[in-house]
């Protein structure tokens, strides 16, 4: 590449395209990857505007979970999720849930592995069908109680579960009573302490930042790849851009693609182990779209998030130079060249089989 200086295709500021990191397709922290391409008409700025959503992505997911399982780090604590217990930018890290009394209540992990414990909390149900779930302390203000139950249920309150030590029951019932005095109070039979199996569930809630973060991922793999000569500042990409840079509509770009669906797609070669698969189509099977299948974590066998097709932006059909064209690259996890404590591996191209779309074939 010659030494000269781009412009940033969000800002149009000027970026030496050969100096800097660059953006990371997939995210530092789900690894680092051998023969990677990372994306360089970016400004710092805007960079790190972006990355703001890519720490949605990685602390507020299911795959803030299987980072974790895999035995990756969060950059910043080396405690990983559980104990950071840090959400971002208006979202909520995960949340184990257990049933008690038939409603869903959060838990804390505990030191002892794959143990939680309750912790005091009122779980509020309102007619809309939202649930908000406030931990409780002895020391809070009732305002504070009520201004974090009303971030959550906005309609018309129809329950409300109080699970807690008995020795703050009464302090957090005067509480409650600020907002609703006549309530009526219902007592339920007492857990006994002690340990027992439950089968849990992770609640996860994440906002617009997360699917910005995803949408950018298809974006960048689409332009650091692309035949076309694509640079990512041409009209077509306008949307998608405003998109990544400040948000607007998820569902314009994003649909989860059904497993089966996106094997219209095949991969050669024998799938082992886990890894993220990208695949790029310019070939307008999908419409006139170009579009990015995104199957992350694929053979984790642990949580499956979707199969998210990207449709990054319409083809203008006038300018198209090139045949169709349709490719793909794996995100390897292996262990063969990676220091302790962090996740790797490598990326290899795939060679993509172009099967008629209507041809069911089973994933593996
Ligand atoms: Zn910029």
């Amino acid at each position: 590449m010659a030494e000269k200086t781009e412009s940033c295709i969000y800002c149009g500021a000027d970026v030496d395209a050969s100096r800097g990191e660059g953006d990371h397709i997939i995210p530092e922290n789900w690894g680092n990857f051998r023969n990677d391409i990372r994306f360089h008409r970016i400004c710092t700025g805007c960079h790190s505007e972006i990355d703001k959503s890519t720490e949605q992505l990685v602390r507020c997911g299911p795959e803030a979970v299987i980072v974790e399982q895999m035995g990756g780090r969060s950059r910043r604590s080396r405690r990983g999720w559980r104990s950071a217990k840090k959400g971002s930018h208006g979202a909520s890290a995960p949340k184990p849930l257990v049933p008690v009394e038939d409603r869903w209540v959060t838990v804390e992990t505990t030191a002892l592995p794959g143990t939680v414990a309750l912790v005091d909390q009122v779980v509020v149900g309102d007619e809309e069908g939202n649930v908000q779930r406030v931990r409780l302390y002895p020391q809070m203000s009732a305002d504070q109680l009520l201004h974090r139950i009303d971030k959550g249920c906005r309609g018309k309150v129809l329950e409300i579960f109080v699970t807690c030590s008995e020795e703050h029951w009464t302090r957090y019932l005067d509480l409650l009573r600020t907002r609703w005095p006549n309530m009526k109070v219902e007592d339920l039979p007492s857990t006994e302490g002690g340990m027992r199996g439950v089968l849990g569930r992770l609640l996860f809630e994440v906002g617009e930042r997360y699917f910005r973060a995803i949408v950018k991922m298809a974006f960048h793999y689409l332009l650091t790849h692309s035949r076309r000569s694509l640079v990512g500042n041409e009209p077509i990409f306008d949307d998608v851009r405003k998109f990544i840079a400040s948000g607007g509509e998820v569902n314009r770009f994003l649909a989860a693609a059904p497993k089966q669906q996106s094997n219209a797609n095949i991969p050669s070669g024998r799938s082992t182990g886990v890894y993220h698969r990208l695949v790029a189509d310019e070939s307008r099977l999908h419409g006139d779209w170009i579009t990015v299948d995104l199957d992350l974590f694929a053979g984790t066998g642990l949580l499956v998030p979707p199969v998210y097709r990207v449709r990054l932006a319409r083809f203008d059909r006038q300018r198209v130079l090139v045949p169709d064209y349709v490719w793909g690259h794996r995100y390897l996890y292996g262990r063969d060249e990676q220091g302790r404590g962090s996740l790797g591996g490598w990326v290899e191209q795939l060679s993509i089989a172009r099967l008629p779309s209507r041809l069911w074939v089973p994933r593996r």
